[in-house]
């Protein structure tokens, strides 16, 4: 049987989070509003109207052109794309055709057989269309709120090989966009949307197959299912001697098919031409060069100085450096600290982590700041509190927002570990339970736990554990 290579490109459309909409002065997130209250003569394509391009769409789409390592280029221009569609009010769409934004560029994705580079065909900008609803009734509704919202469209060579790879490449490029602070990147929201065209071909062969296209998918596991199942189909076709054709198939969410939408368009049937009301978009180097240093260091060059200079695990490394809140906090929290980044990393993990899950709160909101959390670090190490107020301190300075210090004090947190005074309450212990210390010197050595937290609620948890054991030890066999 002849074994197939799978070759998917993904064709993604990111919505920038601008404040305003490409070529007009209405709000970019309409999500709330109620159907076509978000619109004026521009982005509803009243005749006459003439777009003026949104600066800060110009910036976010270069910052990720940049971020990509793609070519950002010093001329690009805007096109219209014709196509007849009830949602889309001008005829055609004001997009990026044969001279856009940015080309080349790539992203990494780590793997555990190192890193798998993926190529960036073209990057360029254009404006969203609107939305048609489909009523349970047959009516079909069109809310026009979206018309005219900034997208990038990014388009990757035929470089990925699986179902998981694509899903993987959307995970990456999802955490880029919240990083670099373009988009919100909820998929959910329609605010990042992906294509995915797919063929196969035997193993060992170069050639580029008839592929299809998916669309439709509106979430990742959404995008590993369909494509699985598009495999399969491929496969299944081209095993029985049939011939792919160049469909558009659609993903239905609820039954977890496919259905084909209709042949593919031709590039020939957009009739693409310059937009004559728009002029050249520039870059000049100075400017090119600016948007390139102005990039924060990136998601995997922060997971890479996690595991090389810092030391960590790559399982510390990947999540730690999962959103770019928490890495600040976790760097931040590690210099205030001072000592064994491995214990800061797992405190944040098991710890920090939880309140963020719990209060859905990211990093920078949190009222236990990184260096409040270094400090209850180390009243723990001084011996100040033991773990387990420790770890309750946490919760406290998070609900409050006061000082570890202060708490402690205020609460008398601290921890007991004076001799005397431990000694004189294991020996009170001792003296009233005599049927448990027979018992234990009788041999049922397990009690020692009992001791120990006998003594632990007489100091109500604050006892240092380990001079409470050696202390119930000396006197119960002594
Ligand atoms: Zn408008
Ligand atoms: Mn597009």
């Amino acid at each position: 049987m002849t074994q197939y290579e799978v070759v998917i490109g993904l064709e993604t459309h990111i919505q920038l989070n601008t404040e305003s909409k490409i070529f007009c002065s209405c709000s970019a997130d309409s999500w709330d509003d109620a159907p076509n209250t978000n619109i004026c003569p521009v982005c509803s394509g009243l005749p006459g109207v003439l777009p003026v391009l949104n600066e800060g769409a110009v910036r976010k789409a270069a910052t990720l052109a940049a971020a990509m390592g793609a070519e950002l280029q010093p001329v690009s221009h805007f096109d219209r794309k014709n196509y007849f569609y009830p949602d889309l009010p001008k005829g055609y769409q004001i997009s990026q055709y044969d001279m856009p934004l940015a080309t080349g560029g790539h992203m990494d994705l780590p793997t555990a057989n190192g890193t798998r580079r993926i190529g960036i065909h073209k990057l360029h900008l254009e404006e969203d269309a609107g939305k048609t609803v489909n009523r349970a009734d047959g009516a079909r509704l069109i809310d026009f709120n979206r018309c005219g919202v900034p997208l990038v469209e990014m388009v990757t060579g035929p470089d990925l090989r699986s179902a998981d790879e694509a899903a993987q490449y959307l995970i990456r490029l999802r955490q880029l966009l919240r990083w670099l602070g373009i988009s919100e990147a909820d998929m959910e929201k329609g605010h990042l949307r992906a294509d995915a065209n797919v063929s196969i071909r035997p193993v060992g062969s170069d050639v580029l197959n008839t592929k299809t296209e998916i669309k439709n998918v509106n979430s990742i596991d959404s995008l590993r299912s369909a494509i699985e199942a598009e495999i399969e189909r491929q496969t299944r076709a081209v095993e029985a001697g049939e011939t792919i054709q160049p469909w558009t198939l659609g993903w239905d969410e609820n039954t977890g098919t496919l259905s084909k939408m209709r042949s593919k368009e031709t590039e020939a049937d957009y009739r693409y031409f310059r937009e004559p009301d728009l002029l050249p978009l520039v870059l000049d180097d100075a400017r090119r060069a600016e948007i390139i240093d102005a990039l924060p260091e990136l998601p995997l060059a922060r997971r890479q100085r996690f595991i090389e200079q810092v030391g960590l695990p790559e399982y510390d490394a990947d999540i730690l450096s999962g959103e770019r809140a928490l890495s600040y906090y976790f760097e931040t929290a590690a210099s205030a600290y001072g000592g064994d980044i491995k214990r800061v990393s797992n405190w944040l993990m098991n710890d920090v982590l939880a309140m963020l899950n719990e209060s859905g709160q990211t990093a920078d909101q949190l009222k236990l700041t990184p260096q409040y959390f270094a400090d209850v670090l180390k009243l723990m190490d001084s011996g100040a509190v033991n773990t387990p107020t420790g770890k309750s301190l946490l919760l406290k300075v998070q609900a409050s927002g006061q000082a570890p210090a202060d708490i402690v004090q205020a609460e008398g947190l601290a921890q007991v570990s004076d001799e005397t005074e431990l000694r004189k309450i294991a020996e009170d212990i001792i003296a009233t339970n005599p049927d448990n210390v027979a018992s234990f010197r009788a041999g049922k050595e397990a009690l020692m736990g009992w001791f120990v937290g006998q003594l632990m609620q007489r100091t109500k948890g604050k006892a240092d554990p380990k001079a409470a054991a050696r202390i119930l030890n000396e006197l119960l066999r002594g």
